[in-house]
């Protein structure tokens, strides 16, 4: 495949988003290539959450746009949808329904071939094969986490967004979803991490932002960190939003 090496999936231009008196999100713009992992950190309550719910087409923005391999939301919402995977807090699962049945309904959904066969592979990724025909309201909380990340992978997206995806998984858990990233981070495949776990967001990774009061105030190459004093680097901009929010009030 002869695609330019440095091919842009995703550009976001001036995204704000208010909530109110509330302003989430004050001007971002970043850029992800094809085959680029970004990990955003910020602190409590930066926007991050709120960043991948507009990317993913959950909420608008007040101002601002993006582009998902130049569809927009607004004229390309089902195109664009069809080229990400979603793994945040909600799992956006059918807890009456058994493992198998919702792979099957988003499977069905994207028109996927070969679903049971596809299905099982999914299931057998997230080792939930021997629970497929189960309710999902019989699943811990992990085991739900782990479901909702082969739901978000039914499609084979190219561009995976993850919100905080270790949020509620066991150490073992949480050791399989790192497995799972590394093999799933390929030159084709573009990701966007967000967590609060300097260690699992930097090990992935090729490039670290920090977001920071609805803004991106640090943006780098892993290559060009210094791994041994980024943690001193982030503490320093998260200390900002704490000022910030103080001094609004
Ligand atoms: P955390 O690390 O705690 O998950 P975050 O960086 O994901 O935080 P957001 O959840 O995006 O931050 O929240 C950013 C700001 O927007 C916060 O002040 C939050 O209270 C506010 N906010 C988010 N969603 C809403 C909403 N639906 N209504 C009102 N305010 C909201």
């Amino acid at each position: 495949m002869n695609r330019p090496p440095d091919e842009i999936i995703l550009r976001v231009e001036g995204l704000t988003k208010a909530f109110g008196e509330i302003k989430a999100l004050q001007g971002i713009d970043l850029t992800l290539r094809r085959g680029e992992f970004l990990t955003i950190f910020g602190p409590n309550g930066a926007g991050k959450t709120t960043l991948i719910k507009i990317l993913s087409s959950l909420v608008k923005p007040t101002a601002g746009r993006f582009t998902i391999n130049q569809y927009t939301a607004r004229e390309h919402g089902e195109a664009m949808r069809r080229l990400i995977g979603v793994i945040s807090h909600r799992t956006f699962l059918y807890p009456q329904l058994t493992a198998y049945e919702n792979l099957a309904f988003y499977g069905e959904m994207y028109e996927i071939s070969a679903l049971d066969s596809r299905i099982m592979q999914l299931l057998g990724m997230v080792g939930l094969k021997h629970r497929a025909h189960d309710p999902v309201r019989t699943f811990s909380r992990g085991m739900q986490q782990r479901l909702s990340i082969a739901r978000a992978l039914i499609h084979d997206p190219p561009l995976l967004f993850l919100d905080e995806p270790y949020t509620g998984l066991d150490p073992h858990a949480s050791e399989l979803l790192r497995d799972l990233l590394l093999r799933l981070h390929d030159q084709e495949r573009s990701i966007i991490l967000t967590t609060h776990n300097l260690s699992r967001g930097l090990e992935m990774c090729d490039r670290v932002a920090i977001q920071v009061a609805g803004r991106i105030v640090f943006s780098a190459p892993k290559s060009e960190i210094d791994l041994e004093t980024f943690p001193q680097l982030y503490f320093h901009y998260a200390s900002q939003q704490s000022d910030e929010v103080r001094s609004d009030a």
